[in-house]
């Protein structure tokens, strides 16, 4: 249902609609007025007035627009606060995801290295396994020498037994070889358990932190809620609905910003002296012409602290 208590807020820039306070100085709306009009977001929102009468019944109309200023203002600090609480609350399961897939990653990395060790030991069985074969045989030659019939049969008996000779030289250097490589390995294994040790110990005091920060957090963050509960009750539904909206839309949150050396703390978009005048005036919630927020000057961030 459209009321007649629906207007505009204000912008930077003096509107059609609102009614500009009586300041020395204050020039009257440019032709980009209208072009700025355009470019906000929020222009059904309550301009509220000090008295603003005709909101009759409404116990909130009471309160000055000061008051109000004051509350926007301090209840966007409880909620940036709110959302800082959020933000590093967000990113500690993260860390620990982070851990964890680490020692994951660790732990498939040791158990292939182990798989490997197992493949190393195999073989030093293997190559062992032949020289006591390569032995076995040359014992047989040598008793076979004792019995053979002519020259070329010992000659050759003398070749099998020269043959499984190298044979054996080759089995231990293999053997030799193996048994550096597996030191090798287990000595990386070892290194890689160590690591994965400490990780845990890192997942583990992680893990505590988080539980920590959450109960905390969660504490801060009720009471800052409550605050922001608080302060909302000086601020009338439509201008809290415009406020959640701008602070939806911004990127950092922020629906309530300081005047900072002479631009808009939000876009920092240049304020021109007559609009700075009559945020400084604080008969009327003013917004950025630029990004749609609502603007306090450093009187009304003082009256906050
Ligand atoms: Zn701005």
């Amino acid at each position: 249902m459209a009321k007649p208590t629906s207007k505009p807020i204000a912008t930077s820039k003096p509107s059609k609609l609102a009614k500009k306070p009586v300041v020395k100085g204050d020039a009257p709306a440019s032709a980009d007025a209208v072009k700025s009009e355009e470019s906000i977001e929020e222009k059904a929102v309550v301009k509220v007035t000090t008295k603003a009468k005709h909101e009759g019944g409404d116990d909130k109309s009471e309160i000055t627009i000061e008051k109000k200023l004051v509350a926007l203002y301090s209840l966007q600090q409880v909620d940036s606060q709110v959302d800082k609480i959020r933000i590093i609350r967000g990113e500690l399961p993260l860390e620990v995801q982070d851990l964890e897939d680490e020692i994951a990653g660790l732990e498939t990395r040791v158990d292939n290295q182990i798989q490997e060790t197992l493949v190393m030991e195999k073989s030093i069985i293997e190559k062992r396994t032949s020289v006591k074969d390569a032995l076995a045989l040359i014992k047989k030659y040598e008793d076979q020498q004792m019995n053979v019939r002519n020259n070329r049969e010992y000659d050759s008996l003398t070749k099998e037994i020269e043959y499984q000779n190298l044979e054996i030289q080759l089995s231990e250097k293999r053997a030799k070889e193996f048994q550096l490589s597996l030191d090798l390995k287990k000595e990386e294994i070892e290194n890689y358990q160590k690591l994965l040790q400490d990780r845990e110990n890192d997942l583990e005091i992680k893990r505590n932190e988080l539980e920590d920060i959450i109960a905390e957090t969660e504490k801060e963050e009720s009471d800052l809620l409550k605050t922001s509960e608080e302060n909302k009750q000086f601020i009338e539904e439509r201008l809290l609905t415009a406020y959640s909206r701008i602070r939806k839309n911004a990127r950092n949150g922020l629906a309530v910003v300081q005047i900072e050396r002479d631009a808009c703390g939000g876009c920092f978009n240049k304020i021109p002296p007559q609009h700075q005048l009559d945020i400084r005036m604080h008969k009327k919630i003013i917004v950025c012409e630029y990004c749609g927020r609502i603007l306090v000057d450093d009187g009304i961030v003082n009256e906050m602290h």
